[in-house]
């Protein structure tokens, strides 16, 4: 049958949905994780939505997965440039960041721009397509990139005769969260849309990630028939949810009432990019193909060095400082060896520049040497060639506009043992 490709995917959501009911992502636990997220967030921010307030943790998270039942709302989870596509899986299943984040720019600005303009109730329907997404992305259920219907995972953990058949997906998501994130200090993430994005993509990683030590565990509950233990691992993943969601909602009505200038709303003018996954690391974590072979066997590590592959060991550099060398340990940075390219997405326009201190680790990387590059939208912007025991270099550059930064090493010495490459505090400023 030659099926284009458009019906195939329709074909195959409608399957999916047959197949396990709601396919996809949490289903009762939206509504929990919202919930937990709107109760810890301030009265002003249940004042901007007034009415609909309670709606969105009632019902508005859960519009992406009704678009077919609940016609009326469905074109809050629909995008402009994409239409007649009704069910969007993108708000359910991460793809590439670079695409969820021009996603979470559209529905932020969709939701924040409503808001500015008295449309409350609009504001709230589009507010609860981004918990939707944030929620599923971070659902144990579909924490493993390809494998939404755990039949990889099954081969790995074999199921008990009485479970041989059962589809987990369903059975990982479902039953009752009951999560509470009391105490919790939401955070505006951005004074724009772009901004407001581009930070919570990583935050919806920490999620994800969080979410992901949650899996085996459930399915491993599961099989033993424990349904506690498998509430209370989904619960880890339904906290961190919960706080991202909150971030997500505070950001939004900040950005739609204009609530940037009171101490509470302070958007940092600094932000350190160590912990992000590059774009190299697509379904956040290194590929084999990210991996170097000098000074170890390894990949580029956030916070740490690893010595001879297997110690960790503070990221230490030489810093020159008023004509006198000192070794400085920083606790931001990037362990990245004798050769890798990281590669960020940044938001155009929001930072004026970006600063990092380059160099050899000042114990590990006494013999070794090193070239370290930067490139903004591919074109060499600075760069340093340095040896062990020589102070670190600060290389710092005006981002004028670039939607891409990438950070190239490559380790040079006689003895590539000691290619102990730091890139320390990488930071993005205002
Ligand atoms: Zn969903």
């Amino acid at each position: 049958m030659n099926l284009s490709p458009m019906l195939f995917r329709v074909l195959v959501r409608s399957l999916m949905l047959l197949v396990c009911g709601s396919a996809f992502g949490w289903s009762e636990p939206h509504q929990s994780i919202t919930k937990a997220a709107l109760k810890a967030l301030p009265e002003s921010d249940r004042a901007a939505l007034g009415a609909e307030w309670e709606l969105l943790g009632e019902d508005f998270c859960l519009i992406p997965d009704h678009v077919f039942t609940d016609r009326k709302n469905a074109k809050y989870a629909m995008m402009d440039s994409r239409p007649g596509e009704t069910y969007l899986t993108v708000l359910h299943l991460p793809s590439t960041p670079p695409e969820y984040q021009e996603v979470l720019s559209y529905f932020i600005e969709k939701a924040a721009g409503a808001l500015r303009e008295g449309r409350v109730g609009e504001a709230a329907r589009f507010t609860g397509t981004i918990c939707h997404l944030i929620e599923d992305y971070g659902s144990p259920s579909h924490t493993v990139p390809g494998d939404n219907m755990f039949t990889l995972q099954q081969q790995f953990l074999p199921p008990p005769a009485h479970m041989k058949h059962k589809l987990l997906h369903g059975l990982i998501e479902s039953g009752t969260v009951d999560v509470s994130i009391e105490g919790y200090q939401a955070r505006v993430l951005g004074t724009s849309v772009g901004e407001a994005a581009w930070r919570l993509t990583h935050r919806i990683h920490e999620a994800i990630v969080n979410a992901r030590g949650t899996t085996f565990p459930i399915i491993q509950a599961l099989y033993q028939g424990d349904s506690e233990a498998v509430t209370r691992s989904q619960k880890v993943a339904a906290k961190v949810d919960a706080e991202v969601v909150a971030d997500a909602i505070h950001t939004i009505i900040a950005l739609g009432m204009n609530r940037f200038s009171s101490g509470a709303f302070e958007v940092p003018k600094r932000i350190g990019i160590a912990s992000f996954f590059p774009l190299e690391a697509p379904s956040l974590y290194y590929p084999q193909k990210m991996f170097f072979g000098a000074p170890y066997w390894g990949h580029p590590s956030h916070g740490y060095v690893l010595e001879n592959g297997e110690r960790e060991v503070p990221l230490k550099l030489f810093i020159s400082e008023n004509e006198r060398v000192m070794e400085r340990v920083f606790r931001e940075g990037l362990g990245t060896g004798g050769r890798s390219t990281l590669t960020y997405q940044l938001p155009v326009g929001v930072f004026r520049k970006f600063e990092v201190f380059v160099g050899l680790h000042s114990e590990l990387g006494a013999n070794g040497a090193g070239e370290f590059l930067i490139l903004l939208d591919g074109k060499k912007t600075a760069s340093v060639q340095l040896k062990g025991g020589e102070p670190a270099v600060r290389l710092e550059c005006d981002l004028e506009g670039a939607a891409q930064l990438q950070l190239v090493t490559s380790g040079q010495g006689a003895n590539l043992k000691s290619n102990y490459t730091i890139w320390a505090e990488p930071t993005l400023s205002k």
